[in-house]
């Protein structure tokens, strides 16, 4: 193992360190690949299932969403962690198809492994499936169909496919209706004809309780708090409202002070005192003229019992996502020092407060105002939480359509139409990049495989008549997973962004091309924490200590 370098000092792996090189570094990067992968296929599609995560708190996740299944796992080891990776760049950089990517980045590392089992080398299956990749993306664009971005019944079929078998499934019909208002509440279109849509003007909270077909789209924001007092007023026409990220309250270190007093006149003077700097912060807010206070700290009880008698109503340890939010409704400023603040810090708002809800709706009344809350309701926390996984989603989906303006059938049409192209494709391939092309085909064609396996409906059957279909000339021909039939899945209502499907074949590729790649594993053996011993066990290649988990230990 030893090796001198040429004007370097010699590099000697330590004694617990462990090191795998080519054949089987490939083979057991690509099980720990793979076996990641397999572990969110059960969840695709509308018929998949859910899975229940329990971290080592003992707290329990109950999800349907790959991304989410994968962060929560608790993944130990180098190879798993890259697949895991991009699943989260597939959510940032489409919102959805989190465990499509995953999955076929299983399958294209499943199919990688035979081809190396016939010798061909790494780099040229990496090339293939560069290839292959780059070609389903062009062929994506040809086999998509164009939309009217203001088409809402559209935009509420692709909400209600990327809602299809998640917890917001049985609400879908609301639910859609509401993701597509919030979406077009927030789209503006530029000068030059391009659109935004800014969904940092979409605030997704919250309330356990009701039914999450309750569920509403309020113009402005909500704040799930009381007020601080009882005796504050908590309805408003058009109030003034300071936003206010510091505490009302005096700093610790001087109520921490060690006061010495030699009689009780002194200790007076000194409460006076206290009791003047709380009272001063309280005439401030007056004279700013703010008949409102939300404050993301905490507010002294003396601050509250003044406020409360100037008719001022106060909130405090506002969420801070809340007060930013809130910026945007009232088109008022955070301010961080209140004895600097001016009238123009302030923000102007309806309030209105539902008692029942314990919940305080606001409206901005300024010239500028921006931004809706879209209020989930479910019976649960469990409940509500997958529930906004699947409403962020949907908001994604809808976002990228009034963006791009492009959709797909879906149920498996699109990849059984891009194999199919891919395999004409491939014929014009030389040299063993061919195979790896017709392997890339192959792989996407998993995701019909694993609809139809997940409805427990014969995935082969399902394919061969997809394949039927699809030579016929039917490019909209998708698996229909609750009877089992072929049919243009664009005209039965499921429908996709075809942003979603070509991220997902760059990121699966991706992954799959960086496991490929590594041919040499170096790990600092039985060192269980990452990056714990950097110099402990270098290898030849350098740069390569610290790999982090036992290299057996997968889940
Ligand atoms: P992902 O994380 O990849 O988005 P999903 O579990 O959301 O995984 O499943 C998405 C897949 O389910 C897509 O291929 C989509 O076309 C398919 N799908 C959604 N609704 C239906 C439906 N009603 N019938 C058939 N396929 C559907
Ligand atoms: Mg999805």
């Amino acid at each position: 193992m030893s090796q001198q370098m040429q004007g370097q000092p010699m590099i000697i792996l330590g004694e617990d360190a462990q090191r795998m090189k080519d054949k089987s570094a490939q083979e057991h990067n690509i099980a720990a690949a793979r076996a990641v992968a397999e572990s969110v296929r059960s969840t695709l599609g509308p018929k998949g299932m859910d899975k229940m995560l329990v971290n080592s708190l003992g707290d329990i996740v109950v999800t349907n969403d790959g991304v989410t299944i994968l962060d929560e796992m608790d993944i130990d080891n180098p190879t798993a962690e890259m697949v895991v990776e991009v699943a989260e760049t597939q959510e940032d950089e489409a919102g959805d198809g989190t465990t499509t990517a995953v999955a076929i980045a299983g399958e294209l590392l499943k199919n990688a492994e035979e081809l190396l089992e016939q010798d061909i080398h790494p780099t040229a299956i990496m090339r293939g499936f560069d290839m292959a990749s780059e070609k389903a993306r062009e062929e994506v664009d040809n086999i998509a169909i164009d939309v009217d971005r203001d088409d809402e019944d559209i935009l509420r079929k692709v909400a209600e496919t990327s809602m299809t078998g998640k917890g917001a499934e049985q609400h879908k019909d609301v639910l859609a209706g509401l993701i597509v208002d919030a979406a077009q509440a927030v789209t503006v279109e530029a000068d030059d004809g391009s659109v935004v849509v800014d969904l940092a003007f979409v605030d997704v909270e919250t309330q356990t309780g009701r039914s999450a077909g309750e569920s509403e789209l309020l113009e402005g924001g909500v704040i799930d708090k009381d007020p601080v007092h009882e005796d504050m007023p908590t309805d408003f026409e058009d109030a003034d409202v300071l936003l206010l990220d510091t505490a009302l309250e005096l700093d610790e270190a001087e109520v921490d002070t060690q006061v010495s007093v030699t009689d009780p006149s002194q200790l007076q003077t000194f409460l006076d005192q206290e009791e003047e700097e709380l009272r001063a912060m309280v005439d401030k807010i007056v004279d700013l003229g703010a008949d409102v206070v939300l404050c993301q700290k905490g507010i002294d009880d003396m601050v509250q019992h003044y406020l409360a008698k100037e008719g001022i109503l106060a909130v405090r340890r506002v969420k801070k996502s809340d007060i930013e939010f809130l910026t945007e409704v009232i088109d008022g400023a955070v301010v961080s020092d209140l004895e600097s603040a001016t009238a123009a810090d302030l923000g102007s708002a309806s309030f209105r407060r539902d008692a029942d809800a314990e919940l305080f709706y606001i409206e901005g009344t300024g010239e500028v105002t921006h931004g809706v809350t879209l209020l989930l309701r479910g019976s649960t926390e469990h409940v509500v939480d997958e529930l906004e996984r699947g409403v962020e989603d949907a908001l994604d989906v809808v976002t990228d359509t009034i963006i791009s303006g492009q959709v797909l059938a879906g149920g498996g049409a699109p990849e059984v139409e891009l194999a199919s192209r891919l395999r004409d494709y491939a014929d014009g391939v030389s040299g063993r990049e061919q195979l790896a092309v017709e392997s890339f085909a192959d792989a996407i064609e998993l995701v019909p495989r694993v609809l139809a396996e997940n409805a427990g409906l014969d995935s082969i059957d399902a394919l061969v008549d997809l394949r039927a279909a699809h030579e016929g000339g039917d490019q909209r021909a998708g698996l229909n997973v609750f009877t089992g039939d072929v049919e243009d899945t664009f005209e039965t209502g499921v429908v996709e962004p075809a942003h979603v499907k070509r991220q997902a074949m760059s990121s699966a590729t991706e992954a799959a091309n960086l496991v490929l790649k590594i041919d040499d594993i170096i790990s600092a053996g039985d060192l269980s924490t990452e990056g714990e011993d950097e110099g402990g066990a270098g290898g030849p290649g350098g740069g390569m200590g610290g790999m982090g988990g036992g290299m057996g230990g997968m889940m």
